[in-house]
C-alpha cells in the first residue's frame, strides 16, 4: 500500500447553524473509504481556524483526510457526491471540497494554512493558489468553504503541537433530543486520564464540556494527547444512549495555533488574531459586566485591552499597574462608530511588575503628627503645632504588588477550541510519526 498514489482530500463549511456537522460528514467519508480499501497515510485532521473570522459556522473548523488509493478517481466522485448530499446547502453552509495527488503538498498551501490561523483570506484567493498547485476543487453555494479547505490540506500538524480528539455521533433519529451524560463518570475519567485528556469539566463553574447542546449529531468529543487515550476515556463514560459511532481526530485544538503570530498595534487588523508584548499605560477600569479595559502600549501604537468576565480573569486584570510589561494573546474586535479596535485577551502572561509607591505627607518634627501640603513646592505645616517645615518632601514607599508573574489562562468553559489549557503547557509535541491505532474508528 506505500506504493499506492496519496490523495489529500479536503472540505470545509458543509455545517450550518442548523444542525449538519462537518466531523461527522468525515466521519461518515472515512467509513466509506474504509469500504472502498483505502488507507489512511494519517488520522483524519481537524483544523480550526482564525476563530474571529465573522462568517464562521459554530466552530471554524475543517477537515482533511490523507489517504492512498488505486482509484483516486472513484474516490473523488464518491467524495463529492458524500458532499453534496451530506451539507446543509442552502441552509447556510457554502461547502467545498477539495483534493489533491501527490506525496507532498504543495509549499504554497502550507504558507496560505498559516495565515488562514490567525488572519481573513478570501474565497479568490483560495481560488488562485488551487488553480495554480493543481488541487482540483468543487464549490456549493458560495465556495466559502474552499479557505478552510485549503487551510486543512495545508496544515501537516508535523513539526509542531497537536491533540487528538475521539468524537462519538449520534444515530440520527436521537438527534435533538437531551444528551444524557452522568457528569459523574466525566469527573472521574478527568481525574483518571489527567493529564492525558483536556477540557471534559470545569471544576471552576461544576460544568461538564464535553457535549454540544444543538441539534447536530455530536454526542461528545474527548479531547487529549495520544489516540488510545481519548478512545479509552470515551469508552469510560458508557452512555446509555446507542451512538452510531466515533472517529478518532488530529487536531490543533488546544495548542494556541492562532496566537503564533506576532503582532504589531499600529498595523492591527479587524478579526486578526496573534499576540503582542505591551506595557500597561493607563490603569484598568471595571466596566458594565465585570469585564476589565486598560490600555496597553507596544511602541507602535495604543489600545484598549478587554479581559472579559467569563474568563475568569477580570479579578487578575484589575490588579495590573501602569508600567507592567505584559505579553497577551488576543483576536482583534472590529472597530464600531463608538469604539476604536479592541484587543480581546484570550491569555495574560506578566512578564515585570512595575514598582508602585503609596505617596506620604512627612511628619512633623515637633509634634511627630502628619503635615499638611501648603501646595505645589511651598512646603508643609503642621496643623496642631502650626510649625512650618519648608524643605520636607513627600514620602514614598513601595507597595507590596497582589499579583504574580506568569500565566494566565482562561477558565476552561471559556476556552475556544485552539486555547491551549494550563495543563497542556509543557506537553507541546513537535513531530509526528504516524501509527494508526487499532481502535480509531467504530461504527454500530
Ligand atoms: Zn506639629
Amino acid at each position: 500500500m506505500e506504493n499506492e498514489p496519496l490523495l489529500h482530500i479536503a472540505f470545509d463549511d458543509t455545517d450550518s447553524r442548523v444542525g449538519r456537522c462537518t466531523t461527522h460528514l468525515a466521519f461518515k467519508v472515512a467509513g466509506h473509504l474504509n469500504r472502498m480499501g483505502a488507507h489512511l497515510a494519517d488520522y483524519p485532521l481537524l483544523i480550526r481556524l482564525n476563530p474571529n473570522v465573522p462568517w464562521k459556522t459554530r466552530g471554524n473548523g475543517a477537515v482533511c483526510l490523507r489517504i492512498r488509493t488505486n482509484d483516486p478517481a472513484g474516490v473523488i466522485d464518491g467524495v463529492k457526491q458524500f458532499v453534496q448530499e451530506g451539507s446543509a446547502i442552502g441552509a447556510g453552509a457554502n461547502p467545498a471540497v477539495a483534493f489533491f495527488l501527490g506525496e507532498r503538498t504543495p509549499d504554497a498551501l502550507t504558507t496560505f494554512s498559516a495565515s488562514a490561523m490567525s488572519d481573513i483570506l478570501s474565497r479568490q484567493k483560495a481560488e488562485k493558489i488551487a488553480k495554480e498547485n493543481h488541487v482540483q476543487y468543487f464549490m456549493y453555494g458560495n465556495g466559502q468553504g474552499l479557505v478552510g479547505s485549503l487551510a486543512a490540506m495545508g496544515c501537516l500538524l508535523e513539526n509542531g503541537d497537536y491533540t487528538f480528539e475521539a468524537i462519538a455521533y449520534r444515530k440520527q433519529e436521537n438527534c435533538g433530543a437531551p444528551r444524557v451524560i452522568d457528569g459523574q463518570k466525566v469527573i472521574q475519567c478527568s481525574k483518571d486520564t489527567f493529564p492525558n485528556t483536556f477540557n471534559n469539566y470545569d471544576k471552576n463553574h461544576n460544568r461538564v464540556l464535553i457535549a454540544p447542546h444543538g441539534p447536530d449529531p455530536v454526542f461528545c468529543g474527548v479531547r487529549g494527547e495520544r489516540p488510545d487515550t481519548v478512545v479509552c476515556a470515551l469508552a469510560a463514560l458508557q452512555p446509555e444512549e446507542t451512538l452510531d459511532g466515533y472517529m478518532v481526530f488530529r487536531s490543533n485544538q488546544g495548542t494556541n495555533m492562532h496566537l503564533q503570530k506576532e503582532l504589531v498595534m499600529k498595523d492591527a487588523k479587524a478579526y486578526s488574531a496573534g499576540r503582542i508584548r505591551c506595557t500597561v499605560k493607563e490603569m484598568p477600569q471595571a466596566v458594565k459586566g465585570g469585564h476589565v479595559l486598560f490600555t496597553v502600549d507596544d511602541s507602535s501604537a495604543s489600545m484598549i485591552a478587554a479581559i472579559y468576565e467569563p474568563t475568569g480573569l477580570a479579578n487578575v486584570a484589575a490588579k495590573l499597574e501602569v508600567g507592567d510589561k505584559i505579553e497577551i494573546g488576543c483576536g482583534i474586535r472590529k472597530p464600531t462608530s463608538k469604539h476604536p479596535k479592541v484587543l480581546n485577551v484570550e491569555y495574560l502572561l506578566v512578564l515585570e511588575l512595575a514598582e508602585v509607591f503609596d505617596v506620604f505627607n512627612p511628619l512633623c518634627k515637633i509634634c511627630g503628627k502628619r503635615l499638611k501640603s501648603e501646595g505645589r513646592n511651598k512646603g508643609f505645616q503642621c496643623e496642631k503645632c502650626k510649625f512650618k517645615d519648608a524643605s520636607a518632601t513627600k514620602i514614598f514607599l513601595p507597595r507590596k504588588r497582589q499579583l504574580d508573574l506568569g500565566l494566565y489562562v482562561p477558565t476552561p468553559k471559556a476556552h475556544r477550541h485552539l486555547t491551549k489549557p494550563l495543563q497542556r503547557y509543557g506537553l507541546e509535541k513537535s513531530s509526528f510519526t504516524f501509527e494508526l491505532y487499532k481502535n480509531w474508528y467504530s461504527e454500530n
